[in-house]
């Protein structure tokens, strides 16, 4: 008789479990238990079911129960929801429709139960026009109201990434479309400068964009539903998706001793074990190790919870292979854009105190005299003392997700700026140029670890003190006169070695450009006249992106 492993949960971790048990142990008796009525969907999927661009329902349906019995020879229980765990005498409690309550032993357990969508306790949140988003049944409610229906506006309730994917397909089906977020940016993973041009993207293709507000509470109406924000403002529309962030579902372990952490995350160590032997756990309901700072954290995202799937399937087979904790690596499409963070941000490293310089460059992703060239914004985050990459964020139309997952498997494999410098990737005029974006990074990087140059970022300027720094715009007076940072003047680069008189030696001199490759010419420039020079990384278009404020202009009007 093989070991019996029961698996709790059957999407991405509990799924990728059972499959990858099987491979490894043919005689293992495998049961699954689901709670819904699907196994092994595609959330990631969901949003774009509703916005049409995924048009058959059964797409979102990655494995059936019948399929996985059938390859792999799983006993999957779906509506079948494992209400207790009794760790002492290794059986666990399952309530289904079907079966009744009934009681199953077993050897070993993986719990994959995830995370659930937060409802907070707020007046009129029971509304039935109230959606949230985790199953194929929440789509297919929302799909109702939308196509039978016939819903015509929207209130979105969160800035994270469901939230945002949410407001996008809403937005292509012809909704009118309000995104309301309780803090100053949508999409936590980036820092501000960056999720703002992502919110811009939001506001160009008419998303009302209501941030720094929290809802106070909704309030059915004959024909649609009101929602109020803290700022007194009231918004009317036809249904609320309500996307303000997940908890791990786990109420059904709180009696079970089994450990968890302060917001209910299952604690595991390296080889993926709770406290007790013999069970696992894995995806978004556990908490892990942030592989940045090594500090315990929850990232619900669906490549973590299937790579560890896999590897509490391999340790209960005896190999050993440990989860070294989680990256964070994140992609979102934002209508016409793309946005990708790996690693830790600023506002996380400021937090956790460790000493790092950031960069920014603004390349094309493929040669620019090849037709169809696009700026990328790729911002890295290094440490200031030995080089090491602790994070990075890209936006730009095209070729943003191969740069951060090339960043993020550098990472991975603790390189530094200097590795960055030397990576020799795949070009060609219509994949990337011959110092592809990432190495361009590098390069300001390893610029900025060695002295070549002294960067301030666009924050530093609300502190400058005039008195003792000199603000000079380095480009041509024709971008000058177009738009300028306050209080600069404007030496042309290509003048500077020429007008050296203009400029006091007392004082500091505050070069800007563009996007910071002409600042960079012009501080080495001055550094080897002896000047103290600092050069603002990421030039005038990281500063704007910095002062931008969504939610200022009216939804659909140009900026
Ligand atoms: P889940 O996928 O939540 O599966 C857990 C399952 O366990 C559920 O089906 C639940 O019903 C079941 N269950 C819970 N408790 C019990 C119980 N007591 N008994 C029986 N069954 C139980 N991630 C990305 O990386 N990229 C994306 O683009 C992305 N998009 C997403 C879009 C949406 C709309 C959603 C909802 C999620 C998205 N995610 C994305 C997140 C990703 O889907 C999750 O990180 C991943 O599914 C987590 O896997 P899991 O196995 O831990 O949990």
């Amino acid at each position: 008789m093989g070991r019996k492993v029961l698996i709790v949960g059957g999407v991405a971790g509990g799924a990728s479990a059972a499959a990858r048990l099987r491979r490894l142990d043919e005689d293992a008796t495998i049961i699954l238990f689901e709670r819904e009525a699907h196994i092994s969907i595609a959330n990631c999927g969901l949003p774009y079911y509703i916005g049409d661009t995924i048009r058959e329902r059964e797409r979102l349906l990655v494995q059936t129960p019948e399929a996985m019995q059938k390859r792999f020879k799983i006993d999957v229980r779906t509506e079948s929801e494992v209400v207790a765990v009794d760790p002492e005498r290794k059986r666990v409690r399952v309530r289904s429709n079907e079966r009744g309550e009934y009681e199953e032993s077993y050897d070993a357990l993986i719990l994959a139960p995830g995370a659930k969508p937060i409802r907070p306790p707020l007046p009129g949140i029971k509304s039935s026009r109230i959606f949230t988003l985790r199953h194929i049944e929440d789509t297919d409610r929302i799909k109702q109201q939308v196509t039978v229906r016939k819903a015509s506006s929207a209130i979105v309730v969160g800035g994270g990434f469901i939230g945002v994917e949410m407001a996008e397909n809403l937005r292509q089906i012809g909704l009118e479309v309000t995104l309301v977020e309780g803090t100053s940016q949508i999409l936590a993973p980036f820092d501000p400068e960056m999720a703002n041009q992502l919110a811009k993207e939001m506001e160009q293709h008419g998303i009302n964009l209501l941030l720094s507000r929290m809802v106070q509470g909704f309030r059915d109406l004959d024909n649609g539903i009101e929602v109020t924000l803290s700022d007194g403002t009231v918004l009317t529309g036809d249904l609320v998706i309500l996307a303000i962030g997940v908890a791990p579902d786990t109420d059904f372990l709180k009696n079970s001793g089994i450990e968890l952490g302060p917001r209910g995350h299952i604690r595991v160590n390296e080889r993926l074990e709770t406290n007790w032997p013999d069970i696992y756990a894995v995806g978004d309901a556990i908490e892990v190790v942030d592989f940045v700072n090594g500090r315990p954290t929850a990232i619900p995202l669906a490549g973590p919870a299937n790579k560890q799937g896999r590897i509490a399937a391999d340790h209960i087979v005896g190999r050993n292979q440990p989860y070294k904790g989680t990256q964070g690596t994140f992609v979102i499409k934002v209508f016409g854009l793309t946005g990708a963070s790996t690693g830790n941000n600023e506002k996380q490293l400021k937090q956790q105190g460790i000493p790092y310089h950031v960069t920014y460059v603004h390349p094309n992703n493929h040669a620019s005299y090849y037709p169809g060239a696009s700026p990328i914004s790729l911002k890295l985050l290094f440490h200031r003392e030995d080089g090491r990459i602790l994070g990075a964020q890209a936006v730009g139309a095209e070729g943003v997700d191969k740069r951060i997952d090339v960043i993020a498997t550098l990472m991975r494999l603790k390189g530094t700026v200097y590795d960055l410098t030397e990576l020799e990737l795949a070009y060609a005029p219509p994949y990337s140029s011959a110092k592809d974006p990432v190495n361009m990074a590098g390069y300001t990087a390893v610029n900025i670890l060695e002295g070549l140059t002294d960067v301030f970022v666009p924050e530093e300027l609300q502190t400058r003190d005039p008195k003792t720094t000199l603000l000079v715009d380095v480009r041509s007076p024709a971008e000058h006169a177009a738009g300028h940072i306050s209080g600069s003047i404007n030496i042309p680069v290509d003048e500077l070695r020429d007008r050296l008189a203009e400029l006091d030696p007392s004082r500091e001199i505050w070069v800007y450009c563009q996007v910071g490759l002409r600042g960079y010419t012009a501080s080495r420039i001055l550094m080897q006249r002896g000047y103290r020079v600092r050069n603002l990384t990421g030039g005038y278009k990281t500063y704007l992106a910095a002062q931008y404020s969504p939610g200022k202009i009216p939804a659909g009007q140009p900026k």
